[in-house]
């Protein structure tokens, strides 16, 4: 789940990181409320989940109330990169003397976490990345044995910050470490991290996407009540599928998010395109299938649908008597292909076999099934 930067400075700020004081808010005179208890000069900032807010025009300096009624007034609203500015984060304005760059994430090839630390922050990192890799100064962190306070000087170092950010720098990135683990983030960003002319380093923006797996030892009931879904997406929480919409036209079921991606990679691999991941996870029941197939046939580019199951603990005939209770239920009006294997598939295909025609086939394989979808979603 990905965090609006309000949110990302309250998890930052629950850690210890230094974050500029602040509020939210949804009207011009919210803003004006927040602004005062900020303490002009404030910054107009809006909330949406996308990067590059500064260049859209969603960040603006506002010396007194005027220009804060302005600024506020002309943020709300806005459209940026397709997401309509609804909420505004107000905060006291810093100086700044310099922008850094400093973030942890997992490299899940070198199984270490992967700090990344620049001179040249402020600016989009996949530009320094791409212009001047050197200027990103990278760390390995091995899970067990923590982030120790030498190997941080010494990252610092590398990154060749200003000696008077050195000691600031150390603390965040320690704190920041400490977020992201005990967090249970999959990424904590702060770009900006500024060193201010007084010489204190400082959060000047967050960006942070937690581990849904950890929902439940957090308290994060107020960062989920926020996040944006598009309507399937909606629907699918709802009903407490896993879910992700794509802009394809072949919609997915399958039992188990690791053969939901395969099932993703097959479709590609024969040219083409799926409309969404789909994990049904374990058990049969014909409600889930229902749940599954309508939010899928919904999809005005879904042309047809692919089922791919394999029996393991659910058995294929249990499977097969769900999905065949579930097209009792439903009109769907996209083909679907099944292809069913594992425990008991046998059994499972002699019972969806009298229901086969036009509207449902089988194919015996991943591929012959993933073949067969994509001819039928581009016929
Ligand atoms: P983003 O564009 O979505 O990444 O939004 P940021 O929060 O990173 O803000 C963009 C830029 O606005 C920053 O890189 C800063 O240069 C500037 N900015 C943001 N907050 C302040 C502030 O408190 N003081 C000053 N002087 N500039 C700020
Ligand atoms: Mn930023």
């Amino acid at each position: 789940m990905d965090l609006m930067e309000y949110q990302g400075k309250q998890f930052f700020a629950s850690f210890g990181i230094p974050v500029s004081p602040g509020g939210v808010a949804d009207t011009v005179d919210e803003a004006v409320a927040a602004a005062e208890a900020a303490g002009y000069p404030v910054v107009v900032k809006a909330q949406v989940m996308v990067g590059g807010r500064g260049k859209a025009g969603g960040v603006k300096l506002a010396n007194n109330v005027d220009e804060l009624r302005e600024h506020a007034g002309n943020i709300l609203g806005l459209d940026i990169k397709g997401h309509i500015v609804r909420r505004l984060w107000i905060e006291n304005a810093s100086d700044i003397a310099e922008e850094y760059y400093a973030s942890f994430t997992l490299d899940r090839s070198a199984k270490k976490h992967l700090g990344m630390l620049s001179a040249e922050g402020g600016v989009e990192i996949e530009q320094v990345a791409v212009d001047n890799p050197d200027a990103i100064a990278k760390i390995w962190v091995d899970p067990v044995d923590g982030l120790t306070d030498a190997q941080a000087r010494e990252w610092v170092a590398a990154a060749k910050l200003n000696p008077q950010a050195v000691e600031g720098a150390v603390a965040i990135l320690k704190l920041l470490y400490t977020a992201y683990t005990e967090g249970d983030a999959d990424l904590t960003e702060i770009n900006p991290l500024i060193l201010k002319p007084t010489g204190e380093v400082h959060a000047l923006d967050a960006k942070v996407t937690l581990d849904n797996n950890a929902a439940f030892r957090h308290e994060w009931a107020e960062f989920e009540a926020t996040q944006e879904r598009d309507s399937r997406e909606q629907a699918a929480h709802e009903a407490d599928l896993q879910y992700v919409g794509l802009d394809g036209s072949v919609g997915i079921i399958a039992n188990g998010a690791g053969l939901a991606m395969s099932t993703l990679d097959v479709v590609n691999q024969v040219g083409g395109s799926p409309a969404n991941f789909l994990d049904v996870g374990g058990g049969a029941d014909a409600e889930k299938f229902v749940n599954a197939l309508t939010i899928i046939d919904n999809d005005p580019l879904v042309k047809s649908i692919f089922i791919n199951i394999f029996g393991g603990i659910t058995r294929g005939e249990e499977v097969a008597n769900g999905i065949i209770a579930a097209l009792g239920q439903i009109d769907i009006s996209s083909p679907i292909v099944i292809r069913l294997d594992g425990t008991n598939a046998d059994e499972g295909r002699a019972l969806l076999e009298p229901h086969l025609g036009d509207k449902l086939r089988m194919e015996p394989t991943m591929l012959d099934a993933a073949r067969t979808v994509v001819a039928l979603a581009n016929a």
